[in-house]
This record gives structure tokens, sequence and C-alpha cells, in this order.
């Protein structure tokens, strides 16, 4: 059986994101293995964030924009992003650089097959793939499955988040290249939250994204979208994207074992409220990097801030009772509020008054209703 320092059970953003980490740190001559049972050849997702600063990805960055759109139903605003910048990053750029950066350290090695299980053990855990088995001092789990994620209702919210994505291209050009539209609320809301994106790559070329609480019509509204409200008739799409996101309060446990933690998906990495998960999973890289520094073992991670997780948990129950109105509060959101102050609220950095100002700038009868909802479903 061979054995490695660190074992990256799933090699995908969270495994491939640590193990940068993990290079590019003094434990850079450890041994690693990242274990995955897809070639991670395909663009399977497109990953856009805001920030304020450079992060160990810049060189793929695929395209940035310093104004984003956001259009409700009877308000429109542009925003100028000010020092912030909307970055996006394809999924299949990300593999491959940090795959190259990997294949490139003699220490590092992957295996493709699939993960049976994960053991734990005294002195270290083991990966078992087929007949053969791989023992890790430190194993990182990142086998989120969907299928498998059942967590109690009564103790959590449980709801996803769809995407259904098609890059075009227009006979003319129809798009400013300049501005990214992050939230387009103008399709039938069906009773849950549901909008559109759109990345514009240049004048002719276009991510359109749905992002809805069920799966169905993803196509049909696209369609619906690119030719009746943007008046697109001449277009083609030249590819598709699709997937789906967890958006849950269930407080995943951390450290599943003594020589084994989650990570990403698997570790509650994708905030709850909003789906986005890239620089959260860059954060946690760097403190499990940190504390192995410090401590010896990956655990000493920092907890998700008691504050932000009753407000992740308060729009859950918004989101699943009053799906339909979100658009309302995603509105008022944008109206009233300053685009810096709903990224530091999001970033879970808000100051005090932050947080009050975002609390009195939206529709508050969702929320009061939601917050007895709450308190009434915990006490039971
Ligand atoms: C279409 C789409 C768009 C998204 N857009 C954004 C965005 O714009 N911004 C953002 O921040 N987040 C976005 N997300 C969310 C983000 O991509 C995920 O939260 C992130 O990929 C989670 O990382 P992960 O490593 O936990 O999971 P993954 O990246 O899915 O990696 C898990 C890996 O485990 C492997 N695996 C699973 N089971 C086994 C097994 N039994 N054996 C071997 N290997 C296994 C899989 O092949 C996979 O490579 C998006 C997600 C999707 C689906």
């Amino acid at each position: 059986m061979q054995r490695y320092d660190f074992i990256m059970a799933g090699g995908g953003i969270a495994g491939l994101s640590l193990a940068y980490h993990l290079i590019h740190s003094p434990l850079r001559d450890c041994s690693i293995l990242i274990l995955d049972r897809d070639a991670k050849d395909r663009n399977d997702r497109t990953l856009c964030f805001w920030t304020e600063q450079p992060t160990l990805f810049d060189s793929v960055v695929y395209r940035s924009w310093d104004r984003l759109q956001f259009v409700g139903e009877d308000f429109q605003r542009l925003i100028d992003l000010g020092s912030y910048r909307y970055r996006m990053i394809r999924g299949l750029d990300f593999y491959r650089f940090v795959r190259k950066a990997l294949a490139d350290c003699a220490n590092v090695d992957f295996v493709q097959g699939k993960i049976d299980r994960i053991e734990d053990g005294d002195e270290y855990a083991t990966v078992a793939v087929g007949a053969e088995r791989y023992a890790g001092t430190w194993v990182f789990d990142s086998l989120f499955s969907l299928t498998h994620f059942a967590p109690d209702s009564a103790r959590c919210h449980y709801l996803q988040q769809h995407f259904r994505g098609w890059e075009i291209e227009t006979a003319d050009a129809v798009f400013d290249p300049g501005i990214a539209t992050l939230f387009d609320f103008r399709t039938p809301q069906k009773g849950e939250m549901r909008f559109l994106y759109v990345l514009p790559f240049t004048g002719q070329r276009a991510l359109v994204e749905l992002v809805s609480g069920s799966p169905d019509h993803g196509d049909e509204a696209l369609s619906d979208y690119v030719e009746r409200t943007l008046g697109i008739t001449s277009y083609r799409i030249v590819a598709k994207e699709g997937g789906v996101n967890p958006l849950t309060d269930y407080v995943f446990p951390r450290r599943t074992g003594r020589h084994v933690m989650t990570v990403g998906a698997q570790g509650g990495r994708v905030k709850p409220s909003s789906g986005y998960a890239f620089l959260r999973i860059q954060q946690d890289s760097a403190a499990i990097v940190q504390s192995m520094l410090t401590t010896g073992h990956p655990f000493d991670v920092p907890a998700d801030p008691w504050w932000f997780r009753q407000c992740d948990s308060l729009m859950l129950e918004v989101m699943q009772q009053y799906g339909g109105q979100m658009q309302l509060i995603f509105t008022a959101m944008f109206r009233n509020n300053p685009i810096r102050r709903i990224f530091r609220f999001l970033d879970e950095t808000a100051s005090l008054p932050e947080k009050l100002a975002m609390m009195v700038s939206v529709p508050l009868w969702p929320f009061v209703r939601a917050l007895s909802r709450l308190n009434r479903w915990r006490r039971v």
C-alpha cells in the first residue's frame, strides 16, 4: 500500500485548490496524491467571483468586468464596481492550470478511479479504489454526492440551485463586453427564485445562464430570454453547461476521522444562501495549510461566523416559503445599497453598521414571518 502525506479524495475545485496551496507553502515537498474518477478534461462549470485582491489563479482568469448590471421587474441599475472586479474562470482552464503545476512536482501523483470508501485508522486513513488502497496521513474528502445527501429536514434547510447555461454566438455585435449582467429577473418566477446572468466575452459571444430552484424548462426559459427579452433572433449555441449546487444550512462536520477532513461542498464551503464557493474554498485551503504549519494537523480552521449562519438560515427559509418574492427582495437590496456593502455582506466581512443597513434595506415582512417560523421550528 502506497503511503502519502496528503491524499485528495476528489480532485475537483477543492481538492486541486488545496494541493495547489500546499505546493506553494513550506509543505511543498510533502507527498500528495490526487484521486478522482474523472480526467477533468471537460469545461463542466464557469466559476465567477468578485474580489479587490489578487488571487493565486489570476493568470487563468478568462474575463474580468468592472461594471455589472442588475435588472429587476421595474428597476435597472448599472453598477460601477470601484476597486472590485467580477472575475470569471473557465472550469477547464482551472483544472488544466492546477494539474499542470502539480504534475511538474515530483512529489505529486495522480490516480484516476472511483473511490469506494475512506477508512480512518490509528496512524493514517486509507482510501480504497477497486482493489487498490492508498494510505494518507491526512485525507481530504470532497466526495459530496447530491444523490446521497439527505439531511434531516426537521433540523435544516436544503434547496438546490440548478444551472443551465448556453454560450451563444450572434450574427451581430449585440453585447457590451464591458458589462456583465449579474441578475436579470425577467423570467417567470414559477414560485421560486429564478434569474439569468449574462457574461459577455465579445460583442458577439456570451454565456447566458439560467439559475433556478428546479431543473425543469431550462432550455425553454433560455430561448425565451435570448429571443424575446434580449431580442436576439440570429444566434447559435456553441457550448452548453449545467449542474446543481446544494444550498443548505446543514452544518457539515469538518473532522470526520482522526486523519480525515472534509473540504469543498462536503465541508460546507458553498455559501448557503448564494451558492458562491470558489473564494471560500481558497480561504479554506489557505487556513488548512496555516493549521498544518502551526499545529501539525489540518483541523484548526475558523468556524463560520454565527451571525452569518443565522442570516443564511433565514434567507433559505424565505427562499423556501416565498421563492417567488425573492426578486422584490433582491431589487430592494440593489436599489438601496452600494455594491461594496452587498459584497461585504455576502463575503461575511460586513461591519455591524453595514449589517444593520443591509437588514433595513429590504422588505421586512418575509423575514419577520420566516424568523417566527424558524424559531418555532427550532423549538420542536
Ligand atoms: C454549473 C455550476 C456553476 C457554478 N458556478 C459557480 C460560480 O460562478 N462561482 C462559485 O463560486 N461557485 C460556482 N459553482 C459552485 C462550485 O463549482 C462548487 O461549489 C465547487 O466545485 C465545489 O468544489 P468541490 O471540490 O467540493 O466539488 P467538485 O468541484 O465537484 O469536485 C469533486 C470531485 O470529486 C470527484 N468525485 C466525486 N465522487 C467520486 C468518487 N466516488 N470517486 C472519485 N472521485 C469522485 C468528482 O469527479 C469531482 O472532480 C458552480 C457549480 C456549478 C455546478
